[in-house]
């Protein structure tokens, strides 16, 4: 069996699919490593590492399962061939997605983003590691906009009070923004439309900001506010917002556009030099004025909205993501080395998106 990392050709994409130590642990298990010349030199790894650890540089498309980090092109899709096994970000949720194109083309194709969040797949979960990355980041971009120390500072010349950081929406992005935010020295503030994360909240030293909304959903996500509870939402943050010298938001609802949080009159009545750290611009944005992948300035408050913050951490990030793929090809090895999956399987049932009639 073997298994073709590509060069990623998004713009900005700067992560890869597999790393060294994790191609050799494939290796180890008998499978053939075939890696696209120049594919890891986003991430700062050369195709020498990818030698050493036991792959060979040659076409990827030639293998039997092709590994990616971003959703393929349609150059990309053109290469790949019936039969052959694609694992990637598919963007399942988006209507725009090559998931019909990679079905005409006979590809059976696994979106990550449809592991289900259950704790057997953990391993698997390249949402949450790469969410992980995104709220960690996210804290980086607020501090280097802001106008303010983070920590508490007691100095010769006075006393600086800490930052105060709250943040929206808090699943795993959320909750690592709270914690790299507390870890600078800041006083950090979480609020989330599922009651249940008031709990998780707490346990990174941040206080709970409570609204009285609950609007948990299936499976752990939150479900779309009614228009009664979007404008109470909106009315409460306003008189929230203005105490903060940060906010981050990271607010979802899957297969929607982001919720709007943040109304351009909370930022009106932010203070001067106040950040705002946008994470949802891919879906629009939780605050009113964001401008996806821009960074602007109004009323003297920042709002910045990086899009795929995950790529701009490529060495760790890849790292994560390559792990999480190696336990979803483990799991689809068969005992003779080929892959065969097993779609009794929940993991592997709910994240193949297309493949041949018939098939177990
Ligand atoms: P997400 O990225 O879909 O959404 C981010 C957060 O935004 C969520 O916490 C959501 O409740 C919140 N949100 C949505 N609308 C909002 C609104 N109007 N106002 C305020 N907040 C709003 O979430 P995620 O990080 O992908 O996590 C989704 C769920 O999956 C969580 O319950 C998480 O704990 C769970 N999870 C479970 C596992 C596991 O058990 N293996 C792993 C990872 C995540």
């Amino acid at each position: 069996m073997s298994v073709g990392v590509v060069r990623e050709t998004t713009e900005g994409e700067r992560r890869v699919a597999l790393v060294p130590k994790v191609v050799s642990t494939l290796v180890s298990k008998g499978v053939d490593v075939v890696v696209e010349s120049g594919a890891g030199l986003g991430a700062l790894i050369p195709d020498e590492l990818y030698v050493d650890a036991g792959a060979r540089i040659g076409d990827p498309y030639s293998a039997d399962v092709v590994v990616k980090v971003a959703a393929p092109t349609d150059d990309e899709v053109s290469r790949l061939r019936s039969g052959q096994t694609l694992i990637g970000f598919l963007n399942p949720r988006n209507e725009r997605n090559q998931i019909p194109a990679l079905k005409s083309a006979g590809v059976q194709a696994f979106a990550v983003e449809a592991i289900p969040r259950i704790s057997r797949a953990q391993a698997m979960d390249a949402l949450s590691s790469q969410a992980n990355v995104a709220g960690y980041k996210s804290v980086i971009v607020a501090a280097d906009e802001s106008t303010r120390f983070f920590p508490m500072l007691t100095t010769a010349a006075g006393t600086v009070k800490p930052a105060t950081v709250l943040v929206l929406g808090v699943g795993v992005a959320g909750l690592q923004a709270l914690a790299t935010a507390k870890r600078l020295g800041a006083r950090t503030t979480g609020y989330d439309v599922r009651p249940e994360v008031a709990e998780q909240v707490r346990s990174v030293g941040a206080q709970w900001l409570d609204l009285g909304i609950d609007a948990a959903g299936e499976g752990g996500y939150a479900r779309e506010l009614t228009a009664d509870e979007r404008a109470k939402q909106q009315q409460a943050l306003e008189d929230a917002i203005k105490g903060f010298d940060v906010v981050i938001t990271t607010a979802l609802v899957p297969g929607r556009p982001a919720p709007r949080l943040v109304t351009a009159a909370a930022v009106e009545g932010m203070k001067p030099g106040s950040v705002v750290v946008d994470l949802a611009g891919e879906t629009g944005g939780n605050c009113e004025l964001t401008e996806p992948g821009k960074t602007v300035v109004v009323h003297d408050v920042t709002i910045a909205s990086p899009l795929n913050l995950p790529a701009t951490m490529p060495e760790h990030a890849s790292e994560l993501y390559a792990k999480n793929l190696y336990a979803l090809i483990d799991l689809m090895l068969g005992e003779d080395g080929a892959i065969t999956p097993d779609f009794s399987d929940e993991v592997l049932a709910a994240s193949c998106v297309t493949r041949e009639e018939g098939t177990a």
